[in-house]
């Protein structure tokens, strides 16, 4: 029987000391009376050093109150079942714990309690993890929703810094742009975190003035927990965007912003005057939001450049309407005048033909664009003497102006060009008409022609108003005109992008050479016998 029941003991004692839950058990005065292998392990303390202890050596000085509860509870037999709380190892860390607590009996007697702990530290890690995360991205999802259904480009931007400085616990944020893109490298700084707008925003120093390229372009991601101390940002250390008195920056994160064509479109820049404040996490998210941030970016973008292409389509349906008006109107006037008095009809008959043909090369021009468009826009190659092909277009805009002659420097022997005659008429009368309509102080147009080889070129040169360098690569696009003091022509905008059309579909090349003041050379050059694009 005794030997029974020091088996049973022994196999009990067994069982306790084998389980990964700390059991412990203590008097009614909250003494320690026994402590197994799993409560040395988590809390430190041997077995030997424990008994005999007071149980508050295990709970935190703010947790003292819960051993009342629980002696009360066991005075009255109650058990405490799953109570997660707080306590303390030898060394004085944390263990979250979730505890069991039930009254020992001695036959109806309660003598003491026996408790039954299990670390939840990293279940509860885990739990904050997790809640932290789906935190994130159901708000990253309402930031992309928002700024999803936003096409201004400062309002998604402002929402993203106030976002991203938010989620990141930042005291500082700022989102620098390259407003108009990779070409003329101009940063903007539109977002700025709340707390300092006011502030930098009456700075001279704002960094619009600066060149993105050198100062902005951050293409991977730069995390540094004292900037101060870190070499890695070289000379764009953000203090020194800093005015006096504004925040000493120590932690930092600048993540930037790439578009669809791999540029760096912009870059979110996140402070705080404490060192170590953004982790890996703070840069994942931050990192999440740059992504949508581009998206919206490029919408935005795509946006701004069909809005702009569709004002620019009604001016133009505007001037169009107004440019078919006008030799309308004069050819009414002189029919009018022609019947009223015949005897000036001979006269008027030239003046006639003239404004017949300004409405011939418009229209002429409105079909090849809608042709362009409509993806028909067709050459019909012939073989074209050249010197023929220079000197009725020429005799066409002479006919066509008493303010300038227009000299020819040309090859002494002609040759033979395969070229479709009508367009390339089309493309030198245009550019003839340009270099007298935007030289109004000069008299005098030059035309060259030369052959060398397979290949010719021909310029049309004037001592005209120039174009300025910034426009230079866009006057070839559609509906583009410089809009200047100096140049109070009208126009469509079109003759230069219809040129490049016709140049381009013989695989030739027109290009521009021009100073503001002293004239323009528009220059073309295409093969001989070219064999068309379809050869
Ligand atoms: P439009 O002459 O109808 O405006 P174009 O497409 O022919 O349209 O020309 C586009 C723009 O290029 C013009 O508005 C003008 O500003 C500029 N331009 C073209 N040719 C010249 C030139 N010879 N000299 C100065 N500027 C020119």
């Amino acid at each position: 029987m005794i030997e029974d029941l020091n088996q049973k003991k022994a196999i009990l004692t067994a069982i306790i000391d084998s389980s990964e839950d700390a059991i412990i058990s203590k008097d009614l005065n909250g003494m320690i009376t026994s402590w197994n292998k799993a409560a040395e392990r988590m809390f430190g303390y041997l077995e030997a050093e424990t008994i005999g202890k007071h149980i508050s050596i295990l709970i935190p000085k703010d947790r003292i109150q819960e051993e009342e509860m629980i002696i009360s509870n066991l005075r009255q037999g109650k058990r405490i079942e799953h109570y997660e709380t707080v306590r303390l190892t030898k060394t004085g860390k944390e263990v979250i714990i979730s505890l069991t607590v039930s009254p020992i009996k001695n036959a109806d007697t309660i003598i003491g309690a026996s408790k039954i702990a299990r670390d939840i530290t990293r279940q509860k890690e885990i739990e904050a993890s997790l809640k932290q995360y789906t935190e994130q991205l159901e708000f990253l999802n309402a930031l992309s929703q928002t700024i999803a259904r936003e096409l201004d480009m400062n309002t998604i931007v402002q929402k993203v810094t106030d976002a991203a400085t938010y989620i990141s616990g930042a005291e500082f944020g700022a989102f620098i742009y390259n407003k108009t893109g990779a070409k003329v490298e101009t940063s903007v700084l539109v977002g700025l975190s709340t707390g300092y707008r006011d502030m930098l925003q009456k700075l001279a120093i704002m960094p619009g003035s600066r060149d993105f390229k050198t100062n902005f372009n951050v293409k991977a991601v730069f995390r540094s927990g004292d900037i101060n101390t870190d070499s890695g940002y070289g000379e764009n250390l953000p203090q020194f965007y800093m005015p006096d008195g504004g925040p000493k920056l120590k932690s930092y994160l600048a993540v930037p912003v790439i578009s669809k064509s791999g540029n760096a479109s912009g870059c979110l820049f996140l402070g705080h005057s404490k060192p170590a404040m953004f982790s890996e996490q703070h840069e994942r998210i931050v990192v999440a939001i740059s992504n949508h941030v581009a998206i919206s970016l490029d919408n935005s973008n795509l946006y701004e450049e069909i809005k702009a292409l569709s004002n620019k389509k009604d001016e133009f349906i505007g001037f169009a309407s107004h440019e078919l008006k006008t030799p309308l109107t004069t050819i009414s006037g002189f029919v009018q005048l022609a019947q009223a008095t015949p005897e000036l009809a001979a006269e008027l008959i030239p003046k006639m033909s003239k404004q017949v043909h300004k409405l011939t090369a418009i229209i002429s021009d409105l079909l090849d664009i809608s042709k362009i468009e409509a993806n028909k826009f067709d050459l019909n190659y012939s073989k074209t003497s050249l010197l023929g092909l220079i000197g009725e277009n020429v005799e066409s805009v002479k006919h066509n102006t008493h303010t300038h002659r227009i000299d020819m420097e040309l090859p002494k022997e002609d040759v033979a060009i395969m070229v479709d005659a009508q367009k390339m008429g089309q493309t030198l009368i245009n550019l003839l008409t340009n270099a007298v309509k935007y030289s109004p102080d000069s008299d005098r147009v030059l035309v060259t022609a030369t052959v060398e080889g397979e290949q010719v070129h021909i310029s049309i040169r004037d001592w005209g108003i120039g174009i300025d360098p910034v426009h230079l690569d866009k006057i070839f696009t559609r509906f583009y005109r410089v809009e200047s003091t100096k140049n109070k022509t009208q126009g469509l905008g079109v003759g230069l992008y219809l040129a490049q059309e016709v140049i381009t579909a013989h695989r030739g090349r027109i290009w521009v050479e021009s100073e503001p003041g002293k004239g323009s050379v528009f220059n073309i050059s295409f093969l001989k016998n070219n064999p068309g694009p379809d050869a």
